[in-house]
């Protein structure tokens, strides 16, 4: 057990990343206690039944009021009336800091905000699954993971430090990024293969009314890779698109362009153009692999069934 980072953490948000974050809280003794708020009475009720946070509190107001460290972990749309409820409440010193997936845009809504003799140290865990709600989290999500800490001009170094050591306390490994390298990077390893995943079940979806059920059916292993990611949360997702426009635009104009790249080997029956750009492909995951950030069992190793 570590001795406590901070004496009082507020969670405001209850689902996949806030509730992963309170179990591998509790797991190394990081935070005295920790509140938590959902904007639902049905979340809170879970959230009460499984032992989700010390005390569940009925408004984000209570919930922040006097915590060292109040996390944001609702969908991006949602951050900057959230920090605009609790601000009043927040105590001098505390730091504020949040889990959304795009970054530019939460600073933007977030900081006006914050109250003078408030520190501001937005945060993103590279950590998910298709997963989401109160009872989606487990201690271990963070794991051997990477967060990123984005601080903005001025950030306390302080501050900055504390929330480092929460972060790897939880098992991840922490680095600091600038937010619109952030959200171009983001935009290439996470937001665009998720738009792609979605399109391409999307496109399976219509043809399955041409061809009954042998969708599903056979779906064969490439498939079901994509309906993983594309039956992620439609909130946070919708949110992630309209908040990373440009980052997004840029990658997906990229894409269009390798694509046709491809079908035009395709047509012109150009066999080493696609060996080559698949023997390329393949030395990037096993880059992965070799990186610590997947296993190479073909189930994604995801075998924890989470
Ligand atoms: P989640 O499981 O869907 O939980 C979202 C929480 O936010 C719920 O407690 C929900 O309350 C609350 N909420 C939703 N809309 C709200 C609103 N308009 N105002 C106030 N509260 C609202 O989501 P999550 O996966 O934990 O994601 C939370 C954040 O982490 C997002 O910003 C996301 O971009 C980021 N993130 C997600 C992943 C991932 O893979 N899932 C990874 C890294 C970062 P109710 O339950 O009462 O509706």
């Amino acid at each position: 057990m570590s001795k406590p980072i901070y004496d009082r953490v507020a969670l405001i948000g209850l689902g996949l990343i806030a509730s992963s974050m309170f179990w591998a809280m509790k797991r190394a003794g990081l935070a005295g206690e920790v509140t938590g708020y959902a904007r639902s009475q049905a979340t809170r009720d879970t959230a009460r039944e499984i032992g989700l946070c010390d005390r569940v509190c009925d408004s984000a107001a209570e919930a922040a009021q006097g915590a060292d460290l109040v996390v944001l972990c609702v969908p991006v749309g949602a951050m900057g009336p959230v920090m605009k409820e609790i601000a009043p409440m927040l105590k001098p010193g505390a730091t504020v800091s949040d889990v959304g997936s795009v970054k530019r845009h939460v600073i933007d809504a977030v900081q006006p905000h914050i109250p003078d003799g408030v520190h501001f140290v937005p945060a993103h865990p590279l950590a998910g699954t298709e997963h989401s709600g109160p009872e989606a989290g487990f201690a271990e999500l963070y794991d051997n993971r990477w967060c990123l800490l984005v601080p903005v001009e001025g950030s306390d170094p302080a501050a900055v430090a504390a929330l480092r050591a929460l972060w790897e306390g939880m098992g991840a490994n922490v680095e600091e990024m600038d937010a619109d390298h952030h959200d171009l990077v983001l935009s290439v390893t996470s937001h665009t293969p998720h738009l792609i995943a979605y399109t391409m079940v999307g496109v399976a979806d219509d043809l399955r009314r041409v061809t009954d059920s042998e969708v599903i059916k056979y779906s064969a292993a490439g498939f079901r890779d994509f309906t993983r990611i594309a039956a992620s949360d439609p909130t946070m997702w919708r949110d992630v698109f309209l908040t990373n426009k440009d980052a997004t635009l840029e990658i997906l104009g990229r894409f269009t362009e390798e694509l046709f790249a491809l079908q035009r080997a395709i047509r012109t029956g150009d066999g080493d153009m696609l060996h080559d750009y698949f023997t390329r492909t393949r030395a990037i995951r096993r880059g992965i692999i070799e990186a610590g950030q997947d296993t190479d069992a073909p189930d994604f190793g995801r075998g924890h069934g989470k």
